[in-house]
């Protein structure tokens, strides 16, 4: 199989590591043949939209290219942080303790990670408003840490499971990024321990079968796509254990129905063409698993 699309690229504007310029995903991407592809920079909370302001003034100026789109990845973030964002009252972020340990950040860019209510209301801080100022094509929805819950795997789990919900639920998103990835990092404390054992990849075979099917059933009741994501499919952590699990699951939601986006999630400063795993090995695991072109759809507004 050949993939048409990659929707899920960072720039350099990202608030994370991301460092590619335009120019190299635009250039890369058309030597790989790609049809469809997209920069979707991160927005925890409207604490990054200074950094979306600016993909999106590179967007323009770079000028239009055929089949080269604006999106945005957002995060399923708490009500409870981005009322604080909005106020500019975060300083108790800065320092706090996480399981006896110190947890430390300089600022909420990856939103506000401990201190709210456990289980709280969920928020994504993008509005209809903002996606028509900006220009946004289409809008992936991914989460990327707890909802305050404690990090052990079930309860991180149902954690997972409720955000994901959520994000599928929600009228401004149109892809559920990468499932369940980074379940194994929350299910234990290794953000502040550092130490491999408190990595639970032990948590991904235990989320439970019902959890997969409701999300299945709830991204085809509310016509959205779910990505395959090179992070996650491509993984080689832990002997590949993570990846296969993963796109084993995804190939039963593709047999009930589910269409996917492929998002490279590029980090890097080039398009991988050459080197260790690229956009190549996706395409030959994809089609090892039974995945075909007919199993990928855009979203709305690309069509
Ligand atoms: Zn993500
Ligand atoms: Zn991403």
């Amino acid at each position: 199989m050949q993939l048409q699309q990659d929707l899920h690229l960072h720039t350099h504007c990202s608030c994370d590591s991301a460092c590619a310029q335009i120019d190299a995903i635009v250039k890369g991407c058309q030597a790989a043949g790609i049809k469809h592809f997209g920069i979707s920079d991160h927005l925890h909370t409207k604490f990054n939209m200074p950094d979306i302001e600016i993909a999106r003034k590179e967007f323009l100026e770079y000028g239009p290219v055929p089949g080269f789109h604006f999106g945005i990845e957002v995060s399923c973030a708490t009500q409870w942080e981005c009322e604080k964002i909005a106020k500019r009252d975060y300083a108790s972020c800065f320092t706090c303790e996480v399981n006896g340990k110190k947890f430390q950040t300089m600022t909420p860019i990856d939103g506000i990670m401990y201190g709210g209510p456990a289980n709280g209301p969920l928020m994504v801080d993008l509005t209809q408003e903002d996606i028509d100022r900006l220009g946004i094509e289409y809008v992936i929805g991914g989460v990327h840490k707890p909802n305050y819950t404690e990090q052990t795997i079930p309860t991180m789990i149902d954690d997972y499971f409720n955000q994901h919900c959520y994000l599928v639920k929600h009228e401004l998103v149109d892809v559920l990024a990468h499932p369940w990835d980074g379940l194994g990092f929350w299910s234990g404390y290794n953000i502040v321990t550092h130490d491999p054992a408190d990595y639970r990849v032990d948590a991904f075979e235990k989320i439970p079968q019902e959890y997969w099917d409701e999300l299945a059933h709830l991204l085809l009741t509310h016509n959205k796509l779910a990505e395959l994501n090179f992070g996650t499919i491509c993984s080689r952590r832990f002997e590949g254990k993570i990846a296969r699990y993963t796109i084993e699951k995804l190939a039963e939601w593709r047999d009930k129905g589910v269409k996917f986006t492929y998002g490279s999630d590029l980090h890097g400063a080039k398009y991988p063409l050459d080197g260790e795993v690229t956009i190549y090995d996706a395409m030959k695991c994809l089609t090892e698993y039974g995945f075909t072109e007919a199993d990928f759809a855009l979203p709305p507004r690309l069509k």
